[in-house]
């Protein structure tokens, strides 16, 4: 089994993180890219033909899905016989119509999906994990939190203590600064993600 992690340095994304090391916020410059559609469209072609078990994870400097060209050659290799795993990111910001479309005609059980939690980003927390408990209910999913900017640290509500997984049977991977951490991940009713939840869900790693 062959377990490939193949970065292309696709430049769109439909945020403008603060932080962001890509260059699509203010922050950091935004590099010349040397993305090459077809020299990507090459080497998954490639992929595809190589005589081994193969997992594969995408990552990108942008936005995987706003790509037609990355979203059909994920498709194309999910149908290969040698590809057992095609491992996604996204930033979870389309609705889940267009996830729906996107991922038409896709070998669903070979798809894992990674998502990545911008929480002064996405203006309405809540609708956010309700989408992620949805992919969760369908996908092997897992969450990234970012960490940063590290003073993000909302008051705890009265309403939000009593903090549930939708899904504590089979929780969801979450992972922050590099380390994964796999537990049930804190679902806030009041409209945020508190990240002091970030210890509770080390202490249920398994
Ligand atoms: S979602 Fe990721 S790639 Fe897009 S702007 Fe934010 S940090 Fe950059």
């Amino acid at each position: 089994m062959l377990n490939i992690r193949y970065y292309t340095d696709y430049p769109t994304c439909n945020l403008s993180c603060s932080y962001c090391i890509a260059g699509h916020g203010d922050k950091y410059p935004k590099p010349q890219s040397q993305w090459d559609e077809q020299r990507f469209l090459a080497i998954v072609d490639n992929i595809g033909k190589l005589p081994y078990d193969i997992n594969i994870r995408f990552g990108v400097g942008g936005e995987f899905f706003v790509s037609r060209t990355l979203v059909d050659a994920a498709r194309r290799l999910s149908h290969r016989p040698n590809i057992v795993s095609v491992n996604l990111i996204t930033n979870l910001t389309l609705s889940l119509k267009q996830y729906e479309k996107l991922f038409s005609g896709y070998r669903m059980d070979k798809v894992a999906v990674v998502t990545s939690f911008h929480p002064t980003e996405i203006k309405d927390h809540e609708a956010w994990f309700d989408k992620a408990v949805k992919f969760h209910s369908r996908l092997d999913f897992a969450v990234c939190l970012v960490a940063f900017p590290i003073c993000y640290n909302p008051p705890l509500s009265e309403s939000s203590k009593g903090v549930a997984s939708k899904s504590s049977s089979n929780p969801i991977s979450a992972s922050t600064a590099g380390s994964t951490i796999r537990g049930t991940i804190p679902m806030k009713r009041a409209g945020f993600c508190d990240v002091r939840c970030i210890p509770a869900m080390i202490s249920n790693s398994r």
